[in-house]
């Protein structure tokens, strides 16, 4: 049974309809209420997921504090020109192998936070987060959405000029100012889709649609990415990959972010953030 996880109040839940039900009281104690211990407990999450009628809710998820799924990731990568028509936009060569930069930890921030812009060159990218869910060490490409905890919604919000004004460009710092990542509302696992490789992936500013596309046209695909980086390093649960951006972020018109400015972020299936910037 597939399962919709969430941080509420801090504390692991689980998702269904407009509800909530915090995890450590329906599963007796069992499952902690630390979301980066629960995580790591896949095959509880589906059985508690199969069984959720057999409880009461713990409140609505509309009156609830929802914070990031993941909150205290140990890595967070990023994969940088993912999407054939954004590394056209950004005047870039494809790339052979992927292009992967480190999104520090740090910058995780929930999925209804204010952004905190402190650059006049504040651009957003709306993604596909991967959540690692059991370790992964030299993982096949058919391997690889088994060690999948479940997908989120996620900003790689970036600072333009720390990531670009640098010689040779610095992707980490530009993309890690404190809550340049905001993730959620809901990690959902791969059988809660019905295709996890082809998802509509939307990013809108003050209304104005600026991103759309499918999550197939990935260059480098889930499956090649978790394998690729298992290869390199160990993956162990809660370490997050930020898949890419299609095209349509404000760099290429100068449409950075100001103060105001409302991000609304969509993946169909898994959910919708919603960002201010200050
Ligand atoms: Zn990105």
């Amino acid at each position: 049974m597939s399962f919709s996880f969430a941080n509420v109040n801090g504390k692991a839940a689980l998702a269904a309809g407009d509800d909530f039900y915090d995890l450590f009281r329906i599963s007796q104690g069992q499952i902690s209420d630390d979301p980066m211990i629960a995580i790591r407990d896949l095959d509880a999450l589906h059985e508690m997921a199969a069984r959720l009628s057999e409880h009461d809710s713990d409140g609505l998820l509309s009156e609830a504090a929802l914070g990031p799924p993941v909150p205290r990731p140990r890595n967070s990568f990023g994969i940088g020109l993912n999407y054939k028509d954004h590394a056209a936009e950004s005047k870039m060569d494809l790339p052979e192998i992927p292009v992967v930069f480190s999104k520090y930890p740090s910058c995780i921030s929930g999925p209804f936070d204010e952004v905190e812009l402190r650059t006049e060159r504040g651009d957003y990218e709306a993604e596909l987060v991967v959540v690692i869910g059991r370790q992964a060490r030299d993982i096949s490409e058919a391997d690889s959405w088994s060690h999948v905890a479940g997908v989120m919604v996620g900003q790689d919000i970036s600072d333009r000029r720390l990531q670009l004004g640098a010689r040779p460009p610095q992707f980490g710092l530009g993309k890690s100012r404190d809550t340049y990542g905001p993730i959620g509302p809901f990690l959902v696992s791969p059988d809660g889709l019905e295709d996890p490789d082809d998802l509509h992936i939307t990013c809108d500013i003050n209304g104005d649609r600026r991103q759309d596309a499918r999550t197939s046209s990935l260059i480098f695909d889930v499956s090649f990415l978790v394998s690729y980086l298992s290869e390199v390093l160990t993956l162990e649960p809660g370490d997050l990959i930020f898949t890419g951006t299609p095209a349509g972020v404000g760099m290429p018109d100068k449409r950075f972010l100001v103060a105001g400015d409302v991000i609304t972020t969509s993946i169909e299936g898994v959910g919708t953030m919603t960002n201010v910037c200050r």
